[in-house]
């Protein structure tokens, strides 16, 4: 483990870890999607969930954010058992979750990160309009605002999506593979804007599929396979031995079902 992540994990006035998972066991139905995961995300970094298709990645998502309710064990959100948290986190689902024929406009979706520090009552204020104007404008998406959003492009969706996490103005933010069906240059501006959020010392946990990526842009990872198989610093929990245990021989899944062997 490297220095860096020595300091974030322990040390006097070290901050709690933005994500810690014990012993969680999840199902829907008979089948654990999860079974006694631990995992630890140091606040501050830029960190990937990944595995094969069905490995749980979603549900521990959902399982972090109160959507569904684990058979066991605990989540823990800087420290606090995370419904009592579920203030500091920003959530963005896989877009196959999201219904993009709701008729709602860009600057609508991105109002929604304002009404839980507002309450669902009251009218956003002038300071909540200007945290939704500021994320529109850092996600580049201004000149979009009063588009429905369902015309707008896969790379565009996200960034909306971001800038609605952003103006919820959360320490915490995971997002559900964020990068799928997206271009390669999408992707790259999209990585450099969740590197750029990090800066600013928020924690990105991101679901994505492709090791290459998380090798060189990502500090953490948590390698999962219903069981948890790896959690660390990306250069020794994405280790070749451990990629083939997460993938049975595989070390990585691209969207479009190509496979990259390693060993
Ligand atoms: P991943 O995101 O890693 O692809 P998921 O967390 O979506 O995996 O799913 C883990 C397992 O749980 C899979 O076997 C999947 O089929 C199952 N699963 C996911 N969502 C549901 C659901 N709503 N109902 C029943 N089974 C589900
Ligand atoms: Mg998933």
């Amino acid at each position: 483990m490297s220095d860096a992540a020595l300091d974030r994990l322990g040390g006097v006035g070290a901050a709690a870890p933005a994500l810690e998972i014990r012993r969680l066991t999840a199902s829907y139905s008979s089948s654990p999607a999860l079974w006694d995961v631990d995992a630890l995300i140091p606040s501050g970094t830029l960190a990937a969930i990944v595995g094969p298709n069905g490995a749980g990645k979603s549900t521990l998502l959902k399982a972090a954010v109160g959507l569904i309710q684990p058979d066991a064990g605990h989540v823990l959100i800087e420290g606090r058992p995370a419904r009592e948290a579920l203030d500091r986190v920003a959530y963005v689902p896989q877009r196959d979750e999201v219904d993009w024929d709701f008729p709602v406009t860009v600057r609508e979706v991105v109002e929604m990160g304002r009404y839980r520090s507002a309450g669902w009552i009251s009218r956003l204020r002038k300071a909540d309009h200007l945290h939704v104007e500021q994320a529109l404008a850092k996600v580049r998406m201004t000149s979009f605002a009063g588009r429905q959003i369902g015309e707008l492009s896969g790379g565009q969706r996200q960034r909306v999506f971001i800038a609605r996490a952003l103006a919820q103005d959360a320490p915490v933010m995971m997002l559900d593979e964020p990068f799928s069906g997206v271009d390669v240059r999408t992707e790259a501006s999209l990585l450099g804007l969740l590197s750029e959020i990090r800066r600013t010392g928020r924690t990105v946990i991101v679901v994505h599929h492709d090791i290459g990526t998380v090798r060189s842009h990502f500090d953490w990872a948590l390698l999962l396979n219903v069981r948890t198989i790896a959690c660390g610093p990306v250069q020794e929990s994405l280790s070749p031995e451990a990629l083939r245990r997460a993938y049975g021989g595989l070390a990585g899944e691209e969207g479009n079902g190509e496979v990259v062997w390693i060993g």
